[in-house]
């Protein structure tokens, strides 16, 4: 079984300015439970009542207005860019998960994104 913790990042949305969420965490929108993120490249809400391979899993981070890019479609997907970048940026998950964990969650991103 893989090891999943809480989902802690910036939006993922490429060119989206908000990052209201990086310390209060991602929910679930249909349950507003915790989001969690495990190696293999999944996210699932506590209840694991949601389970998706990243790749298939759209964002809204709150962010509207201008500089918003959640203005005219709430839910966007993310990109392998844009997804990475928003990982690495907190760096959360190393402290928790260790550099091994991270590195197998960054391959698989990167063959759901390839594959
Ligand atoms: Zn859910
Ligand atoms: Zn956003």
């Amino acid at each position: 079984m893989p090891t999943r913790y809480a989902l802690r990042m910036n939006c993922p949305v490429k060119g989206c300015s908000g990052a209201n969420r990086v310390a209060s965490g991602w929910v679930c929108s249909k349950d507003k439970d915790t989001m969690y993120i495990d190696e293999d490249g999944y996210l699932s809400c506590q209840t694991m009542a949601h389970r998706a391979q990243i790749v298939y899993w759209k964002f809204d981070c709150g962010q509207r207005g201008s500089g918003s890019n959640h203005n005219y479609e709430r839910y966007q997907s993310a990109d392998l860019e844009g997804f990475t970048h928003a990982l690495s940026i907190g760096m959360a998950h190393l402290n928790e998960g260790g550099a091994v964990w991270l590195c197998k969650l960054i391959t698989n991103i990167e063959k759901q994104y390839k594959g």
